[in-house]
């Protein structure tokens, strides 16, 4: 997609929420520091812009460890839908919207940089090159500067997402744009060390849960570090599923392992699995899109539903690994 057809969409939604009095801003499930940070930063974007309209989140899906970007806006009355324009941020998919009423609202625009694989909305913006949807919700404010305010409050909701979903600006996805938007956010005078503090620090019992995590992890034979967390050993570290899905990250610097895998056992009746992807060098999306699942090159989840699946997404991920090494240099 050109540029040009880029700022001509953007165009359009700026149009579009020029002409709306009512507008609905939607997120995913299982929300994300990007997905909450994108979401409160348009509305507070939106909101200080055009203090006469009506802009609200619907979230019906929230987040405990990101409860210090504040209160939400609970739940929205059936009648506020037929009239409103609804925003999606972050959702690649219309199935992993966290409210199923998106449909309801008059039109519908899709703002996400996940990778395209199931187009929706009326309008469309898709940037798959963007390390955040943060990022994007600051572009879209930068280039229309001249029409959109920004405060301090929005520029910390945006800079959380953009901090957690670059992995602290360290990803591949992180370019020179998103450090040059970033920089208009810390402008407005955010305060960094509380943010770090609130994502970053550990509760001593989840130090140990992690040291569990390092002792029961194993490696496949090409280099897959993959950790399978069932409901027993939630119970023993009295975990949220939220937080026992935070092991990915535990496994992400091990040298010679390209990609790491964590298996969470949600309890759900129906035995879902929920997995969580990542790698470096080597892209695995194409493993997340066979398992019901997708995302980003890098960083993607799927769903499963026995140990026949975990074994086969594992021997998957680990033949991609083996002809990923094969066929290319350079990799640690
Ligand atoms: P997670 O491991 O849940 O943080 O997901 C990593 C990325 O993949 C996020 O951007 C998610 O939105 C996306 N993702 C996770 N699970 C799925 C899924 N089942 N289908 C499509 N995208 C997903």
């Amino acid at each position: 997609m050109s540029t040009t057809t880029n700022l001509e969409i953007m165009e359009k939604i700026l149009q579009k929420i020029k002409e709306y009095n009512r507008i609905l801003i939607f997120r995913h499930f299982r929300p994300d520091g990007d997905c909450v940070g994108a979401t409160k930063g348009l509305q507070e974007i939106l909101r200080i812009s055009y203090p006469e309209k009506e802009i609200l989140l619907v979230n019906e899906d929230y987040a405990k460890y990101l409860e210090f970007l504040g209160p939400e806006d609970g739940e929205i009355p059936e009648e506020k839908f037929a009239d409103a324009l609804g925003i999606a941020v972050d959702t690649g998919s219309l199935d992993r919207l966290s409210s199923k009423k998106f449909p309801l609202c008059k039109e519908t625009i899709k703002i996400d940089h996940h990778i395209d694989n199931t187009p929706y909305g009326d309008y469309s913006w898709v940037e798959d090159f963007r390390s955040s949807a943060c990022e994007m919700i600051v572009k879209f404010y930068d280039t229309f500067r001249d029409e959109l305010k920004i405060n301090e409050k929005a520029a910390f909701y945006l800079y959380t997402g953009m901090v957690t979903d670059s992995g602290r600006f360290k990803y591949e996805d992180v370019s020179g744009d998103t450090l040059r938007l970033a920089g208009i956010l810390l402008d407005q005078g955010i305060n960094t060390e509380w943010l770090f503090a609130n994502l970053y620090l550990d509760e001593f019992s989840q130090l140990k849960f992690k040291s569990h995590v390092y002792d029961k992890m194993q490696i496949t034979e090409h280099g897959v570090a993959y950790i399978y967390i069932d409901k027993a050993m939630q119970e023993e570290f009295h975990l949220s599923l939220e937080y026992a899905s935070t092991a990915i990250s535990y496994m992400d610097s091990i040298k010679g392992c390209l990609s790491w895998l964590a298996f969470i056992e949600t309890g759900d009746e129906d035995g879902t699995i929920r997995v969580r992807l990542r790698s470096r060098f080597a892209a695995i999306n194409t493993i997340a899109e066979k398992y019901r699942g997708g995302g980003h090159a890098f960083a993607c989840g799927a769903t499963v539903y026995n140990m026949d699946e975990i074994n086969a997404l594992i021997a998957d991920t680990d033949a991609l690994i083996k002809d990923y090494k094969e066929t290319h240099e350079g990799w640690l």
